[in-house]
């Protein structure tokens, strides 16, 4: 299994962090040990800023390559939130420098996934997520601010990686992303669902 994210997809969270807005979804990857198992994230040594980016997650159900977007919606029949983690301070040193990403992005518990649910439950189109950081809301997002579709997402990157059932696509992630502290508590809702409710340590 392979999990694929996608960067700056939200022009608002792209500006917020001084980026340009892409001509072409940027893409990174994280490793499946990534996943966190549990509730309780742990934050790594390496980092004194790590932060939270809610994202949608689509999990592949059929495989493919060369997927044409009139098809696209074929390989997927489920979607649910997930935690991008980020070591925002060792990425920045790694985005200056020209280097990859993954040592900020692919660590153990960097990738957080709710279950999942079937899409025919939504409008894709318009899905509304959040994130609550102590029970206050810190990500307030809506998938009609994407800039690349899931349909998008997955006509391009198929074209680079053959998709297998049970890889797993971040969507990217809308403004409003912050530092987590030891103690927090983070709840993500899709919809009016609370899908996650992690402890921070
Ligand atoms: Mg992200």
């Amino acid at each position: 299994m392979k999990i694929i994210c996608i960067g700056r997809n939200y022009s608002e969270h792209a500006k917020e962090l001084g980026n340009e807005i892409p001509e072409r979804p940027v893409i990174f990857m994280k490793p499946d040990t990534a996943v966190l198992k549990g509730n309780d994230f742990y934050i790594p040594e390496f980092s004194d800023d790590v932060h939270y980016e809610l994202e949608v997650v689509v999990k592949i159900s059929k495989g493919g390559k060369y997927i044409q977007k009139e098809s696209a919606h074929k390989h997927y029949e489920e979607i649910g939130l997930g935690i991008d983690f980020t070591a925002r301070d060792l990425q920045s040193d790694l985005k200056s420098k020209g280097l990859p990403w993954e040592l900020a992005k692919g660590f153990d518990g960097s990738a957080v996934i709710s279950s999942f649910f079937k899409k025919e439950k939504f409008n894709l189109s318009s899905l509304n997520f959040s994130l609550l950081k102590n029970k206050e809301k810190v990500q307030d997002g809506n998938t009609q601010d994407m800039m690349f579709s899931i349909d998008d997402i997955i006509t391009f990157v198929s074209q680079y990686f053959t998709l297998r059932v049970g890889d797993l696509i971040f969507t990217g992630t809308p403004k409003g992303v912050g530092k987590v502290n030891e103690n927090d508590i983070l709840e993500a809702y899709l919809e009016e669902e609370k899908v996650l409710d992690l402890r921070i340590l």
